[in-house]
């Protein structure tokens, strides 16, 4: 069966290697006989897999042991309340860069634990740039920023160096492409975009912020208990930690520049296409700010953009339609997103684009 192009903004589309490792390990993992669904989290070839990602983020991010890393439940959503709860108490201030939805979301849910400062916002534009860099006090427990911003179709190309832990949601970019990663204290990511299924997170914290967190946070939520707990606090979400793995072997048998070369060339290709539509428009006008994951536009009327999505779901291409928050179009380029899957929805958009242009010469009729 033909594979339709899936462009959804998470969970998202998987490189077709990983699918077919995953199906293989959900048969006979591993060649032990049992499924990866029956496998024990204490297992050896699970500690085995679980050391192996570990490794892999290390290599991968170009981060050494100073860093824990840590596959946590609850998706990127949880990491708004562990954040706080361990970083985070009464009497103290995180501040927040508001670049979008889910930042915006990861600064109300720190209001439960202590006080909140907003130090930038583009809330004003509707988010269609980033907020202009902000001074950052240094009193502040961290400063939390969300470097891709997956709703709006925004990006941090540029990310100042502050003097306050820095802690980044990193959801729709990790591993998109090279970026320094020993600036942060902190960074996680749900992996459903980037980096594998749903309902698993990726959290990566510098050891000496460890010493940092209350003894009065239950194991599950504490990040110490997590890091040190041998072999994991709880049964964890095996199968998840296992195609995580395959999607971080994915990237490394590519290599990170090559990963990083095709994500730009993609987004460059699709948003060149938009520069010079007449019937599409980018919705990101600020070029500087605009995301290499998550395209974002719109066209000339409603009746258009309906047609449109009947164009592309005719060609089996799936999940272009924007964000409910948001309008029109938005198109995920994550890491498995080839350039020929791009190549296929732009020759979409410019037969459908020319059809709405050059209105086909009514029929001759039959006969003179
Ligand atoms: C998708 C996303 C989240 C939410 O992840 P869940 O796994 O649904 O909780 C958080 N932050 C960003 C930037 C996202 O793109």
């Amino acid at each position: 069966m033909k594979q339709k192009i899936n462009f959804n903004a998470g969970p998202a589309q998987l490189p077709p290697e990983v699918i077919h490792d995953a199906a293989i390990a959900v048969r006979n993992f591993k060649k032990t006989g049992i499924s990866i669904l029956e496998t024990s989290h204490r297992s050896q070839v699970f500690q085995d897999t679980v050391e192996e990602s570990r490794a892999l983020v290390r290599k991968l991010c170009g981060i050494n042991d100073d860093y824990e890393i840590l596959w946590l439940p609850g998706g990127g959503r949880m990491q708004f309340c562990m954040v706080p709860m361990n970083f985070l108490s009464a009497g103290k201030t995180a501040g927040f860069i508001d670049s979008g939805y889910w930042a915006s979301e990861a600064a109300a849910t720190a209001r439960f634990y202590g006080d909140v400062k907003i130090l930038a916002s583009s809330k004003d534009s509707n988010y269609d740039r980033l907020p202009i860099w902000p001074e950052v006090p240094k009193e502040l427990a961290y400063l939390h920023i969300t470097t891709n911003n997956t709703i709006y179709g925004t990006q941090c190309h540029n990310i100042p160096d502050v003097k306050v832990p820095l802690i980044a949601d990193m959801s729709s970019d990790i591993l998109s492409m090279k970026r320094d990663y020993t600036k942060y204290s902190m960074f996680y990511a749900a992996v459903q975009k980037n980096l594998g299924a749903a309902g698993l997170t990726l959290a990566v914290i510098r050891k000496d912020m460890l010493s940092k967190i209350s003894n009065s946070l239950p194991g599950m939520l504490n990040y110490k208990d997590q890091a040190t707990e041998n072999p994991l606090v709880n049964t964890p979400n095996v199968f998840g930690i296992y195609v995580s793995l395959l999607m971080l072997r994915w990237i490394d048998e590519k290599g990170i520049d090559a990963v990083e070369k095709e994500n730009r060339s993609k987004a460059e290709l699709l948003y060149a296409v938009l520069d010079n539509s007449k019937v599409f428009k980018p919705i990101v006008t600020v070029k500087a700010d605009r995301s290499l994951m998550n395209v974002c536009f719109t066209a000339n009327t409603p009746e258009i953009e309906k047609s449109f999505l009947d164009a592309c779901e005719a060609n089996d291409i799936i999940g272009v339609k924007g964000h409910r928050l948001a309008s029109g179009f938005r198109v995920s380029l994550y890491n498995a997103i080839s350039l020929e899957d791009v190549q296929t929805l732009i020759a979409v958009m410019n037969k459908f684009e020319k059809q709405i242009t050059d209105p086909v010469a009514p029929p001759k009729k039959w006969g003179r």
